[in-house]
């Protein structure tokens, strides 16, 4: 596993405090309480690496990670939660909005579903900053333990068919932190992008 010696590296609530364009990026962003931090995790097969099940919503930062290669991970900011006051909502559309249009070396983005409520307000936000920024873009349909093989497959499809009305080239897979279904499909994504 080539993200196994992923490490924190530092947070940053505004883009002026990211560290230096130097080595690629991929990003990975999700609806608050999507499984992004489990599907961080799971992927460098880190347990305590991105924090599970926090207050959603309440710090906006984003978090990077460094891998041995020297590439990074970004661990984006979610939303989605009623609770979120508007202005914060504002400030997450400037920080992360700002972060997918103007980081030079992001390669690409993660976007993490959960696969029962798939494309949300807030995923066809992120695409859609994807679309005009023509950032690769690749969706794990998350949490796919919670669904049968025939309703997953399903999901799938109507994701893609989703995708594809939405003018998105997105990439889509099942994936599941808990049984490691996709596991290897998405690591093997993500290693295709950050070369990319
Ligand atoms: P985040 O807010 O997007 O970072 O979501 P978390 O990773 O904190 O996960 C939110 C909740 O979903 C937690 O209770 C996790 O245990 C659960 N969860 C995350 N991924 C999976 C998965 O693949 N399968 C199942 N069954 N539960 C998951």
């Amino acid at each position: 596993n080539p993200f196994s010696q992923a490490q924190f590296l530092l947070s940053c609530a505004q883009l002026t405090q990211l560290p230096a364009d130097d080595a690629p990026e991929v990003a990975f962003a999700g609806r608050s309480n999507a499984g992004k931090s489990s599907a961080l995790n799971a992927i460098c097969g880190r347990h305590g690496l991105a924090r599970v099940s926090k207050t959603p919503g309440r710090t906006q930062l984003i978090n990077l990670f460094s891998l041995a290669s020297s590439a990074r991970l970004a661990d984006l900011p979610g939303y989605g939660y009623a609770a979120v006051p508007e202005p914060m909502r504002k400030s997450w559309g400037r920080l992360v909005g700002g972060y997918v249009e103007q980081r030079t070396n992001l390669r690409g983005l993660f976007l993490i579903m959960d696969c029962r409520h798939p494309l949300t307000d807030y995923d066809k936000q992120m695409l859609a900053w994807a679309v005009t920024a023509r950032r690769n873009c690749h969706i794990l349909l998350t949490k796919a333990d919670k669904l049968g093989y025939g309703a997953s497959k399903t999901t799938l499809l109507n994701t893609r068919k989703g995708l594809k009305d939405m003018g998105s080239s997105a990439s889509v897979q099942l994936f599941s932190s808990s049984s490691h279904q996709g596991l290897d499909e998405a690591r093997a994504k993500l290693t295709e992008l950050l070369a990319s």
